[in-house]
């Protein structure tokens, strides 16, 4: 399973291999003083959280016509991006943008690859803001101030770069499903899993995952896997004392992004907390299926009107993922738990769903027949020429129009609609993505 690959590009003696080797943690590899020297392409591993990429420099990028090595240097920085998830662009902050950085800038908008502007050098936090934002002209997007050499602001580089980067469970074998259990202490998560791993056959457990701490317990219902994430903390809560703070939103956050579908679990003596809103909220963010499970369904009074409440509490204040099925189980009696697992396999199909370019226009053009886009004052009209599913995973859509500025948010949440009413998607966020003509 390949990493993804990000690509550093810059002129030379910008400070590309100093927050190369700051990134990969590799203080004594080769600096190079000299410009224009040229290097064969080398990929060095790196991380950030429980996100694992490449590294590729691509040497000092000269496009001087004088420079011998030219077509080589093209070649290999051609090469790099060809391969890579997203690119670092590398400038001289105490020098101010050049010609050679607006060369770049210009070759890198060509490339179809995310583009991260880091602005090397800025020691100074006051001053480096002032130093970065020279080169919002470059046109490339917002400019980072950062010292390789410190280490100052590359934290907040490596957070965005990471949002670029496709998931590891995106590229997981999809022959496993990846589940996360989450949700607030005493909920039931531990019971729940022990209610799985007793029902089904436990066929490898522990198993470590990517990142160091995380404890996988890896199950099978027939012929299905599921990898259970990151259950460390859940089975061991009894042996190992963790108090009953142990609950860390950033694990929990950690879980959802290696998971394809998260089981969000909610108290139904309690009802949904801000805590299950702010999960739910990441879960809609990073894309995951989901399924909401209100345990404990067997320690509250229920009369006729008891599951409509509870459903109508779940819509109001989970309204971000309405999407989701919800399910009332009890871990303690067993009640629906092997369900879950069915609604698990259902999400998970829609989640990895694709549909033909055919049946995406189908609903496109019937959804505008009754509805057309927008007019503006002055006249102007949106249109919609044509949408495609472009990924999985979360299922994700570019729409192609005249200009995205004419599709209001009303329109778009009238075509998400739409998507929803005719191509299903249950158990799943989707995505719309407006993109205008150039
Ligand atoms: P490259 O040619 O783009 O790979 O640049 P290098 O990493 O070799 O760095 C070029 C020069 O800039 C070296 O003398 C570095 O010591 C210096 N340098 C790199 N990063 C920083 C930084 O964050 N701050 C300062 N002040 N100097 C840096
Ligand atoms: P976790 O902290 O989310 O892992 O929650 P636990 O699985 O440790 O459960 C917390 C407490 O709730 C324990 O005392 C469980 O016995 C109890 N509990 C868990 N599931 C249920 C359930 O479905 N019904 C009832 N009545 N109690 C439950």
């Amino acid at each position: 399973m390949p990493l993804p690959i990000v690509a550093i590009v810059g002129r030379p003696n910008v400070g590309k291999s100093t927050l190369v080797n700051r990134l990969t943690g590799e203080r004594e590899a080769i600096v190079h003083d000299q410009p224009g020297v040229t290097r064969d392409r080398t990929y060095r591993p790196a991380f950030w959280g429980d996100r694992e990429f490449m590294v590729v420099d691509t040497g000092g990028l000269v496009f001087d016509d004088d420079t011998e090595f030219l077509p080589y240097i093209r070649e290999q920085a051609a090469m790099a991006m060809s391969e890579a998830s997203a690119a670092i662009m590398v400038v001289d902050g105490q020098h101010g943008p050049t010609d050679a950085d607006t060369e770049i800038a210009d070759w890198l908008r060509q490339q179809n690859v995310p583009v991260l502007l880091a602005v090397n050098k800025c020691e100074s936090p006051e001053q480096g803001l002032m130093q970065a934002a020279q080169f919002w002209e470059l046109g490339i997007g917002e400019p980072y101030p950062i010292s390789g050499i410190h280490g100052n602001g590359t934290g907040e580089l490596l957070e965005q770069l990471v949002e670029y980067l496709p998931t590891v469970a995106a590229e997981a074998d999809d022959a496993e499903i990846r589940v996360a259990i989450i949700g607030r202490p005493n909920v039931g998560k531990s019971s729940l899993l022990n209610a799985f791993v007793g029902n089904m056959r436990s066929i490898v457990s522990p198993i470590s995952g990517t990142t160091r701490d995380a404890i996988d317990t890896v199950v099978t219902r027939g012929e299905q896997t599921y990898r259970l994430v990151d259950t460390a903390g859940i089975r061991k809560k009894k042996q190992v004392e963790y108090g009953t703070e142990f609950f860390s939103v950033n694990r929990a956050f950690k879980a959802i992004r290696r998971a394809d579908v998260v089981l969000l679990v909610i108290d139904a003596i309690d009802g949904v907390t801000e805590q299950d809103q702010k999960l739910a909220g990441r879960i809609e963010e990073e894309g995951k299926a989901c399924i909401i499970v209100v345990n404990k369904w067997d320690a509250i009074e229920k009369d006729s009107h008891t599951i409509y409440d509870h459903k109508r509490d779940i819509s109001a204040k989970l309204y971000f993922i309405d999407w989701a099925e919800v399910i009332f189980t009890s871990a303690l009696t067993g009640q629906r738990v092997t369900k879950i697992l069915d609604l698990v396999d259902l999400a998970v199909d829609q989640h990895r769903r694709r549909v033909t370019t055919a049946v995406v226009n189908e609903v496109l053009e019937e959804a505008v027949r009754w509805h057309t886009p927008p007019t503006t004052r002055q006249g102007r009209q949106g249109r919609i020429y044509y949408g495609t599913q472009v990924t999985a995973q979360p299922p994700s859509f570019t729409l192609f129009v005249n200009d995205p500025k004419l599709i209001t948010e009303n329109y778009r949440r009238y075509i998400e609609r739409q998507f929803r009413e005719n191509l299903g998607f249950e158990g799943t966020p989707i995505r719309l993505f407006w993109r205008g003509k150039k």
